[in-house]
């Protein structure tokens, strides 16, 4: 489910104009990164005030998903949860992964979930950490 990810946010990349503009623009590299994320966001429709934590002086970005788009549904539906003892979405954590990764100035890229509403926390917290090149 990561590679999903990913691939998705390649297919967007290669269908928003938008995006291939601010891949290409040449400003600050994690002013670049911000404008990503705030892009993603806010395309999904999520306020990125709430959705968001910057904290680019560490190369570090925090993202809260009280909705989690990937585990809503087993959680609307009251299932037996208890076979989840790890976080478990690792589709959503493809995505805010690749957006990083599709900066070109981003060498590399880490995404860890450290709270998942799957083993009964109040959201899904990604924790994405990139180095520049
Ligand atoms: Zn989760």
């Amino acid at each position: 489910m990561f590679r999903a990810g990913i691939d998705t946010i390649r297919v967007v990349v290669d269908h928003v104009p938008e995006f291939q503009s601010l891949i290409a623009m040449d400003i600050d590299p994690k002013e670049k990164v911000k404008f990503a994320y705030f892009g993603y966001v806010t395309g999904s429709k999520d306020d990125p005030d709430k959705t968001i934590e910057f904290h680019l002086d560490q190369n570090e970005i925090v993202m809260h998903f009280p909705e989690c788009n990937e585990c809503w549904e087993i959680i609307e539906e009251g299932k037996n949860l208890s076979g989840f003892t790890k976080p478990s979405c690792s589709y959503v954590r493809g995505l805010v992964y690749q957006v990083a990764g599709v900066i070109k100035e981003v060498k590399s890229v880490t995404s860890k979930e450290e709270t998942c509403r799957l083993t009964g926390a109040e959201e899904c917290r990604f924790r994405i950490t990139f180095e520049l090149g």
